[in-house]
């Protein structure tokens, strides 16, 4: 298996069907996949040997599909950044895999400069932005038509594929070594699960650097299917694309979908029909936020899905028919699903016995799309990968019919009092006031019950609720040591480059570098 398999087989099969739509540019198979081995040669060019790593900066673009075919085209190694890194983030990164060539686009020009002086193994800049390379720098589409296109290297199996790094939501991020077989089986395992159907357009709303947007695509690799492509997330841009390129499939974060529902230019009347699927996950997400993005997408099927870039991304998949309202009373709603295919799912105690069903303890998974370890650190990769078990440091429960449903991160949860108090139930009581647009839960310390549930929350324009309405509305819901015990409103939540809510951000000032007990 090798990452660029989907690719050859579209443009074996369809090579006049459209590629790629970004803006006025559109490519069929054909022509980009001649791009893909152009690129290929260029990077060869500039000294891509099997293995070398290739990293890219840039807003979502065709040329970053271009680059994420031609790198393993070429036999080289992925390194996508996070475009919400910081200077330093990414110079860590280009050190840290050893990046020999960087392409980059004009958003990111003010930095040039610097990772040229301080990247050590930088061989290469390449200007992927459009318009003119500034001075200095290689410009891609000189690049691409000076160069004759190269075989596909081939490169496939336990070979490297990519250095992903995490989201960075819970520390600095770790580069996870994935393999062609790791990303393919990933693929397969989505692709089995409907969510690309033939002749359908894929829109590429989330970062195209994170394995989500990676993992969701491949199976419309797989079926030869059109890539449609944002630059950057916004309700807006997003809809003119669904609704423009009459895109079939898309995947959304929840942060993406509550802001998608909650916007006004969703009230605004648009062609959707030819619109059939969301993925979402990568985090939590409320029953109230999915309730509202069903009710204002009635005819598009949602799939939950469940992973980490450590596992290419996934692990489980709740199917859209769970979602339908006839299914609502199995309780399956708030579920990440059942282990996908090729994947088994374990849910354990720190000893490393399976809990009882319904009990909360850690998802440990196993399959070929299990990393590879982690890039440089051997201890972190000991830790988390043992026997074959990937480690996820994520706490769920499973049913009796093998649904998990994720209580929180074992880091964010939150002990007070001596009983455990998982975020994802307290949030989700929360987001279903009326008032509430957005929130967090998170443990603050205190005197009296170790740590205290402390609940950050985002109104809805022009709502009102206050704290003691809140926390009475909690008390309707869930168990009393659940419910918050102060809140703080805010305009906006700390999010990371892929949407997820930093909360070691939000406990920062109420710890100032004391200890917590589960961190
Ligand atoms: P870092 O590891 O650097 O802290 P990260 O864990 O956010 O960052 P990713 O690999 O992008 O990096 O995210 C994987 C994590 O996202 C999972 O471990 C889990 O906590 C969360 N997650 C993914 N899917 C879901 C889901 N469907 N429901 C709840 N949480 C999810
Ligand atoms: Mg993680």
């Amino acid at each position: 298996m090798y990452f660029t398999q989907g690719l050859h087989r579209a443009v074996q099969q369809h090579p006049d069907r459209i590629a790629v739509r970004f803006g006025d540019r559109q490519r069929t198979f054909r022509d980009f996949t001649d791009r893909v081995a152009r690129l290929a040669g260029t990077l060869q060019k500039l000294g891509m040997q099997a293995g070398d790593r290739v990293a890219m900066l840039s807003l979502n673009s065709d040329r970053y599909l271009e680059y994420q075919m031609a790198v393993p085209w070429g036999g080289g190694v992925l390194n996508p950044c996070n475009i919400r890194w910081s200077a330093a983030e990414i110079l860590y990164s280009l050190n840290d895999s050893g990046s020999i060539i960087l392409l980059v686009d004009s958003t990111f020009m003010p930095l040039v400069e610097q990772f040229r002086r301080d990247a050590t193994t930088l061989r290469a800049v390449v200007y992927c932005g459009d318009g003119d390379a500034p001075a200095g720098m290689l410009p891609y589409e000189d690049l691409l038509h000076g160069a004759p296109p190269v075989p596909d290297a081939v490169r496939r199996g336990e070979d490297l594929a990519g250095i992903f790094y995490t989201g960075g939501t819970t520390g600095f991020p770790k580069g996870v070594m994935l393999s062609h077989t790791n990303l393919c089986s990933s693929g397969l395992a989505l692709r089995s699960e409907g969510l690309a159907t033939p002749g359908g357009t894929y829109l590429h709303a989330a970062p195209m650097f994170h394995l989500a947007d990676i993992g969701i695509s491949m199976p419309h690799w797989i079926e030869g299917n059109t890539h449609s492509i944002i630059p950057l997330f916004n309700p807006e841009a997003a809809l003119d694309a669904l609704e423009r390129d009459r895109v079939t499939h898309t995947l959304l974060v929840p942060t993406m979908i509550q802001m998608l529902v909650d916007h006004p230019a969703m009230k605004k009347p648009r062609d959707l029909a030819a619109f059939k699927g969301i993925a979402y996950g990568a985090s939590p997400i409320s029953e109230a936020v999915i309730e509202r993005a069903m009710a204002a997408l009635p005819g598009v099927d949602f799939t939950q899905a469940y992973g980490m870039t450590e596992l290419s991304p996934l692990a489980t998949i709740n199917p859209p028919w769970y979602h339908k309202p006839e299914a609502r009373k199995l309780g399956k709603l708030r579920s990440a699903g059942r282990a996908s295919h090729c994947t088994e799912v374990r849910i354990v105690d720190p000893s490393g016995e399976e809990v009882p069903r319904g009990t909360v303890g850690e998802v440990i998974v196993r399959g070929p799309n299990v990393m590879q370890g982690y890039w440089n650190k051997p201890d972190l990769t000991a830790a988390a990968l043992r026997d074959g078990w990937m480690h996820t440091g994520d706490g769920a429960w499973m049913d009796e019919d093998g649904f998990i449903f994720v209580a929180d991160r074992l880091k964010d949860m939150i002990i007070t009092g001596g009983e455990n108090v998982y975020s994802a139930e307290v949030e989700n009581a929360i987001a279903q006031h009326s008032a509430v647009a957005a929130c967090a839960v998170i443990g603050i310390p205190s005197e009296e019950w170790g740590e205290a549930v402390h609940a950050v929350v985002v109104r809805k324009p022009q709502q009102e609720v206050e704290r003691e309405a809140l926390i009475a509305h909690c008390k309707a819901l869930i168990a009393g040591y659940k419910c918050p015990r102060s809140v703080a409103f805010v305009d906006a939540l700390p999010l990371s480059g892929t949407g997820k809510v930093l909360k070691t951000r939000l406990r920062e000032p109420y710890w100032q570098g004391r200890e917590r007990a589960v961190a």
